[in-house]
């Protein structure tokens, strides 16, 4: 069979999910990969290249999507692109299916299956297809690389001839995937770092990277405000308010706030309010990493960069991992690989939908005229 990736038509989208070496791997399994043109260019990867690692240069979308009968992209299509479907093509893509009722429905009536890429199950096995971790890493790492490019000063202290420095406070608030990516990055530039989270499990991890953990004054017995399944849930009214008070108390010391903290669908919690803004010093920044999903920072504007009143750049950018294309294809187009060698098990170039998996039955969004979201648990965890 052809797998095959368009060009992203999402507007400034710069990643791509075949790199050249993904495409050297797709065709160990047995398939003819095919990219349109350009799609590349953004993230580094030429024409020229994909021709070297034997792929096939198409020159427009629809002539891409006609002769492909696997689609892998990045973003979630948008109607053009689900109107190229047909009953033997498979999409697989970031879908948002939660959010995405229209989407779903357009690829069961056209009868396509589609592999949602962000309900890969997060179970060990599945951990090398997991697109989710492997952006969240990204944006961690560079919600903090933003960070420095808008802080006026060093991040690690010094003591030179022209006078001492000191080090940077950082405050990463959510350590899950991109918290600890922040914190790692953070770390290792110099600054003296804090982190918090409502699952105090972390704070063994966070402690591990050179970071300090933040404890609330609060009897653990009391805590909801921490897991379901690793996952955060929402939390007590009186956990908020110590959260609250613990920030309150923090935020006039601390140089870089970077925020990553959220809930499996919900809103992002409010949890650095505008009081705490307003105390931070002039050239603080923040760095918003929940913007998409209303962020965490009162003030915060999504895709935005501003500046208060009081000289705080709040970052509102949702777009991270785009912003360093090269690494975010190569790791989500190894993902996609991933995912490929578990639908391709006779490395043969035919692709078999089993939905007796857990990991593809888990991601599949629509299969054989139907829609097949949301999927039951999986059986191993
Ligand atoms: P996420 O993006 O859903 O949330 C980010 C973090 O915000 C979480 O750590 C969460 O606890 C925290 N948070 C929520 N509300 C908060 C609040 N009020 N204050 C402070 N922090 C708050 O999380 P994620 O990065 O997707 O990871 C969630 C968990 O899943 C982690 O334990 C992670 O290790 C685990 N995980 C497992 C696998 C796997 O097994 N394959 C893969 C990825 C992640």
């Amino acid at each position: 069979l052809k797998i095959g990736t368009p060009k992203e038509i999402f507007p400034g989208e710069a990643r791509v999910a075949m790199t050249p070496e993904s495409a050297k791997q797709l065709q160990k399994l047995g398939y003819s990969c095919l990219i349109q043109s350009g799609a590349g260019k953004a993230a580094g990867f030429s024409d020229d290249a994909y021709k070297e690692a034997g792929v096939e240069i198409v020159k427009t979308a629809p002539s891409l999507w006609k002769q492909s009968d696997i689609v892998a992209k990045v973003r979630q299509p948008e109607d053009k692109e689900l109107g190229y479907l047909t009953k033997v093509k498979t999409l697989i893509s970031f879908f948002n299916p939660g959010g995405n009722e229209a989407g779903m429905e357009a690829a069961k009536e056209k009868g396509a299956n589609v592999i949602a890429m962000e309900m890969v199950p997060r179970i060990s096995r599945a951990q090398k297809m997991d697109a989710l971790s492997s952006m969240a890493n990204i944006a961690g790492y560079r919600a903090v690389i933003e960070a420095g490019n808008n802080f006026g000063r060093f991040f690690t202290g010094q003591i030179t001839a022209a006078g001492k420095v000191p080090p940077a406070k950082v405050l990463v608030v959510g350590a899950g995937v991109a918290g600890l990516a922040a914190i790692g990055t953070s770390t290792s530039l110099g600054a003296i770092t804090y982190a918090f989270d409502v699952r105090p499990e972390v704070a063994e991890q966070v402690e591990s990277m050179g970071a300090e953990f933040v404890y609330l004054d609060f009897e653990e017995d009391q805590q909801d405000g921490a897991a379901t399944g690793g996952y955060a849930s929402v939390s007590s009214p009186e956990f908020r308010e110590a959260q609250l008070a613990k920030f309150r108390e923090l935020a006039p010391d601390m140089d870089i706030v970077i925020t990553t903290a959220l809930i499996p669908n919900r809103p992002a919690p409010k949890l650095w309010l505008e009081d705490m803004v307003q105390s931070m010093k002039p050239g603080s920044v923040i760095i918003d990493l929940a913007a998409e999903r209303g962020g965490n920072v009162e003030g915060t504007v999504a895709d935005k960069k501003i500046v208060t009143d009081n000289g705080v750049t709040i970052v509102g950018y949702t777009d991270f991992p785009s912003r360093m294309a090269a690494q975010s294809s190569t790791l989500y187009a190894t993902n996609i690989r991933h995912m490929m060698t578990d639908l391709t098990p006779e490395k043969d170039g035919q692709l078999v939908h089993n939905m007796e998996d857990d990991v593809i039955r888990g991601s599949t969004v629509t299969h054989g005229g139907e829609i097949t979201f949301p999927p039951p648990p999986p059986k191993v965890q």
